[in-house]
């Protein structure tokens, strides 16, 4: 320190920082004020526990164990209600301690200082200007982008364009349009969720608000709904930005519309005060919800409405390709030994998800660590595997060896069928990863938006829907619960194919019920009809799914070969694409093709040419 002035400087700034530690100690320190209102309501409900009354600052402590601060306009009026509710009371006269004088006086010589240092400094920057006053501070340390999130790309390809409406809001507004408010993600736990609306706040740099949906209901009366309007009051502050709510079934669940209990009442309001928020902000203040739920089956129908949550990604668990992506992702972290076999460590981890991913490859890390090896090898990642199926197991979310191929029959059966009839709509994905409570999916596009159904259409619908079923018990011989949602289904197309389309040779075309979707609203009866129709439409049903269970069978009787072929891919692959289904069934031709040959030129002849013989007979 050669320059005094320096010197001078350097002291000066400090005090500042001693000034401000205080200063940020003081409003740490300082419990949250509730309004006075809120207050005695709480009081009147008996959930306060104690008050510290001096001068008319009033801090306090409520039943729950929660300190709050609030002011008090008239402390006398007060205090019959307080001896009343028997609430603990302790308080001193209003004379400001001398600490808290000096500092005032200081204040703004301080003030100026520590302008001076933030404004000279930029470091602090980032970390003052985002205010710490508010419970709802954006978090932008960490910067999340797209790489950090692997193998979802669909889901990715879709939030695109939600980063460029973040990134870019007058652009898309300029012309009227309104940019979309809500993205609603559902997945299981785990599938990276909330990483992904981090990457799309880190993508477009803008502020990332996080909230749990618990959070907003642990709290008691009128809290939640008052948390959710302090949120948005944040978050419109730092527009355009991102707002993540974890979980929001917790506080999105149905309205029940009656009487509630304290809780879900509750709830209720939160969940309102939400959808008044939602609606109130407009296209000026870009700021984009985006939720996330493993139950999009009980959220309130209102939440999902067109400018709230209307854009629903589904998450799925990875398969092993993406299983690989995230493990390569992972693997960066760690000193991963050169023999490191990802692929190997990708297939023998099926049903895992990404946190169970990022798991496994810190365990693996720990255990080496463990051993003073120098790097990360494959029997750590066994050992780590074994240590996390073991307690996946206990929470039984491990698919069992035995339903994996269970499951790729039973999908692989719709497929085929679905390959071999005439009329119905291409294959699109087949996936034996679970998802909610189906095991398996199988996936068919209609071309164009078929606005009619043919019969024939219809039945092959029903045939492969049979399809799941018949390859299970002809390969396994045994019946499983896993195609009653396929039966649900099969029976809902056979009764409405012969009660209300007409279509049944039997029955004639005759309309005898609507069903719940038709244009009439309510499901019922339009035509009455005796009990020997009731019968008749009865064996109907019956005999056509029948019909279609047998022709689908026979079909995988036939091409039992192609099935074997068909889930072992499945297998091996989880998920297969219109593309690769073909190039298993192209594959499974040419087998037959050349055994057809073999067996046409048995003892014929010796050398097979098998292009020759392909060009002769076409
Ligand atoms: P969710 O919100 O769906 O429950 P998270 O986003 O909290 O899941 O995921 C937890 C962690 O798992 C992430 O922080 C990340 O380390 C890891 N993870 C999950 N999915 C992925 C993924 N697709 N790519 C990379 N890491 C992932
Ligand atoms: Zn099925």
């Amino acid at each position: 320190m050669k320059n005094p002035v320096q010197l001078g400087l350097w002291l000066l700034a400090l005090t500042a920082v001693g000034i401000f530690g205080y200063n940020v100690y003081l409003r740490e320190t300082t419990p949250p004020q509730r309004a006075y209102t809120e207050f005695l309501s709480e009081l009147r409900q008996g959930a306060i526990a104690k008050v510290h009354i001096q001068g008319q600052t009033l801090t306090g402590e409520d039943t729950a164990g929660r300190a709050f601060g609030a002011f008090v306009p008239d402390v006398a009026a007060l205090t019959p209600l307080l001896v009343e509710k028997e609430v603990v009371v302790t308080g001193e006269q209003a004379t400001p301690s001398g600490l808290a004088d000096a500092f005032k006086t200081l204040l703004p010589a301080l003030l100026i200082l520590g302008g001076w240092l933030i404004f000279s400094k930029k470091s602090f920057k980032g970390d003052f200007a985002a205010g710490r006053d508010s419970r709802f501070t954006p978090i932008k340390s960490e910067r999340i982008t797209f790489a950090d999130v692997a193998g979802i790309t669909e889901a990715k390809e879709e939030l695109q364009e939600i980063v460029e409406f973040l990134k870019n809001p007058t652009k898309y507004s300029r012309l009227g349009g309104r940019i979309p408010k809500g993205v609603l993600l559902q997945g299981a736990p785990g599938t990276g969720k909330t990483l992904l609306a981090k990457a799309i706040a880190g993508e477009a740099s803008v502020a990332f608000f996080s909230m749990g949906g618990s959070d907003f209901v642990e709290i008691f009366a009128g809290v939640g709904a008052s948390r959710v309007r302090e949120l948005f009051a944040e978050a419109k502050k730092s527009a355009p930005c991102l707002i993540f709510i974890d979980e929001i079934d917790a506080i999105g669940g149905r309205r029940s519309g009656g009487q509630n209990s304290g809780a879900s009442d509750e709830r209720e309001q939160t969940l309102n005060a939400l959808l008044v928020e939602m609606d109130g902000f407009d296209s000026e203040e870009t700021i984009i919800m985006i939720a996330a739920t493993n139950r999009p089956d009980i959220l309130d129908p209102a939440l999902l409405r067109p400018g709230r949550f209307d854009r629903q990604i589904t998450i799925s668990l990875p398969d092993v390709k993406g299983r690989l992506k995230i493990l390569e992702v992972h693997a960066q972290k760690i000193v991963a030994a050169p023999e490191l076999n990802l692929a190997a460590i990708a297939r023998s981890i099926p049903g895992f998800s990404g946190a169970e991913i990022a798991n496994l490859v810190n365990e693996a890390a720990l255990t080496a660590a463990k051993r003073n090896k120098d790097a990360v090898e494959m029997t750590d990642f066994e050992e780590a595997k074994d240590k996390i199926v073991m307690g996946l197991a206990r929470k039984s979310v491990v698919v069992s060896e035995k339903d994996r191929r269970l499951t790729a029959y039973h999908e692989a059966g719709h497929a085929i069928v679905g390959l071999m009839l005439e009329e119905t709509d291409p294959l699109h994905k087949i996936t034996i990863i679970p998802r909610g409570r189906a095991m398996g999916l199988t996936q068919q596009v209609a071309l164009d938006e078929r606005l009619t159904y043919s019969r024939e259409y219809l039945l092959n619908r029903i045939a492969i829907l049979m399809g799941g079923r018949a390859a299970e018990e002809l390969v396994f011989n045994r019946l499983t619960t896993g195609a009653s949602n396929d039966i649900v289904q099969a029976t809902e197309i056979a009764s409405r194919l012969s009660c209300e389309w007409g279509m049944s040779s039997v029955l004639g075309p005759i309309a005898y019920r609507t069903s719940g979707d038709g244009f009439l609203g309510e499901s019922g009866q339009i035509k009455p009809y005796s009990e020997m129709i009731a019968r008749r439409i009865d064996q109907e049903i019956k005999h056509l799914i029948g019909d279609c269970y047998d022709q689908a069978a026979e079909l995988l009787k036939k091409h039992n070969r192609f099935l074997h072929k068909f889930a072992e891919a499945l297998l091996l692959n989880e998920t297969m694409d219109a593309e690769e289904v073909d190039l298993v069934y192209r594959s499974y031709l040419k087998e037959r093709e050349l055994e057809r040959i073999l067996t046409e030129n048995g003892g014929k002849n010796d050398s097979i040419n098998t292009n020759e013989q392909t060009e002769v007979f076409p």
